[in-house]
């Protein structure tokens, strides 16, 4: 049995039984066999049943986000959020997948013609994290669906009840049951998906993790994506005025904060140019010191519980390894006396790259602030990580942004803004961030392998 326990207060929720390794074996051999008819429908009956999903995700966005608040601590305000979010990236695959998976003619003279066809995979496991489970989990299976793949879901542990609803969800919209599957529990039923024969794995979640997923596919040639951690930095230039100083610190901080800090692109590392730093760093105090952290089901709250209570110690640690190096805590720094996994909005200046909190994925509330003497060390701290999701620049200069973010290592650039995905644009990462993409019409063809076709005449 799995046992789902609020966050916000430690108590046990749910029990839920788990799936076992046969069963694992049996969804397998289900969805293998419910792919071809599935594939064979014309695109538009897939289009309509997405489109359905849709219409019961709007529908139900309260039970829906207050389940999610209940499960991972996100406050409730959030939890609507990602519930609105995900209908622009429905929209954006019920427009766009038409367009990505027609077939291409790409030569035809007299004698010769040449095609590419855009065929499903199969039967595809999409192993998830908790943190944005409609985000993360949709990036994936909504296109894979689309393409006409059966989807294995392995919800993490710990968005268990989310991962069942979202099954039901699609089951009602008419997506049959053995093409979308629901595999409840934690790494071992992830563990028992790899060993099954599936056409490809698609992994969301933490760089340790999703080593031991590659290790396990190595053998098998599978196509793999991995979308992992992040340290994800941010440097703000000396030509801003007071509003764009302003406007940078409340921007950066809810790009920290927001979630409790627990965001794949979570602005995790901040460099503020010498000569607007204490400005900087008066105004983003000023907004931590705003954020109200309470019971995520409390309208006013934005600083939920840590999702999961082992984070508590890492967030720990972070803070004590700066501080005996140097660093001066300027806001928060420990945990909440209270029953549940809560640690208060934390900001330290004087940091270096000596330091874990400026090197290590913090996965929380917790910011280091370092002042930098310019362009130059600013790029250069940027690229010294082993991640690279995102990095933003905050200038007032378009042109001076642009020079710097084209030479950061990251699958994402950001001018002025940060913690952002577009359902338009292609999500990836580049070193230890992971290796494929979804989102965009490459996130579309991620999920189907290209056919070339040779077509002699006569
Ligand atoms: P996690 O690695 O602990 O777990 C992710 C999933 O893997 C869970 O479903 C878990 O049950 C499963 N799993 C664990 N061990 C396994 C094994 N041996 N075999 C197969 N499956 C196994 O990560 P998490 O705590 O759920 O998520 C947080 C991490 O995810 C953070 O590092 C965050 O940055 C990252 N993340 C990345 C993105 C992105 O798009 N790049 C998005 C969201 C989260």
């Amino acid at each position: 049995m799995l046992t789902i326990v609020n966050p916000a207060d430690g108590r046990p929720i749910r029990e839920l039984p788990e799936t076992s390794a046969a069963d694992v074996a049996t969804g397998h051999a289900t969805a293998r066999h419910a792919q071809p008819a599935w594939a064979a429908r014309p695109l538009a009956e897939r289009l309509a049943v997405l489109r359905r999903f849709r219409d019961a995700i709007v529908a139900e966005t309260e039970t829906l986000a207050a389940t999610l608040t209940h499960e991972v601590g996100k406050p409730i305000r959030q939890s609507r959020n990602e519930l609105a979010g995900l209908l622009p990236r429905l929209d954006f695959f019920l427009d766009a997948t038409e367009r990505a998976l027609a077939t291409e003619t790409v030569f035809d003279d007299a004698g010769m013609r040449e095609e590419i066809t855009h065929e499903p995979l199969g039967v595809v496991a999409n192993i998830s994290a908790w943190n944005y489970p409609y985000f993360v989990g949709a990036n994936v299976f909504a296109p894979a669906l689309l393409a006409g793949n059966a989807v294995l879901y392995k919800p993490s542990e710990i968005a268990s009840q989310t991962g069942l609803r979202i099954a039901r969800l699609l089951h009602g919209a008419g997506v049959p049951i053995d093409v979308f599957q629901t595999l409840v529990g934690a790494g071992a039923v992830g563990a028992a998906l790899l060993e099954q024969p599936v056409d490809g794995v698609y992994f969301t979640g933490s760089v340790a993790t999703g080593k031991k997923i590659a290790a396990a596919c190595g053998p098998r040639l599978v196509r793999l994506q991995l979308e992992l951690g992040g340290k994800d930095p941010s440097y703000v230039c000396d030509d801003l005025d007071a509003a764009g100083i302003r406007n940078a610190a409340a921007s950066l901080a809810d790009g920290a904060m927001y979630n409790t800090g627990q965001s794949c692109c979570s602005v995790e590392r901040i460099y503020v140019h010498e000569r607007v730093h204490e400005a900087f760093v008066d105004a983003f105090l000023e907004t931590v010191r705003g954020f109200v952290v309470g019971d995520p089901m409390d309208e006013a709250t934005y600083i939920g519980p840590i999702a999961r209570a082992p984070q508590l110690a890492v967030l720990e640690a972070q803070v004590a390894d700066a501080l005996a190096k140097g660093a001066v805590l300027r806001t928060g720094g420990h945990r909440l006396d209270r029953p549940g996994n809560w640690f208060e909005p934390t900001v330290c200046t004087g940091v270096d790259h000596t330091m874990l909190l400026m090197r290590d994925e913090s996965f929380g509330p917790v910011i280091g602030i370092q002042k930098v003497g310019g362009d130059a060390e600013a790029l250069a701290l940027m690229n010294d990580t082993s991640y690279g999701l995102t990095a933003g620049v905050y200038t007032a200069d378009a042109a001076r942004a642009r020079a710097l973010l084209g030479q950061v290592r990251a699958g994402s650039a950001y001018w002025n803004c940060c913690d952002r995905v577009s359902p338009r644009l292609p999500w990836s990462g580049v070193k230890d961030s992971g290796v494929g993409l979804t989102l965009s019409t490459y996130g579309i063809q991620a999920f189907t392998r290209p056919k070339a076709w040779h077509l002699r005449r006569g």
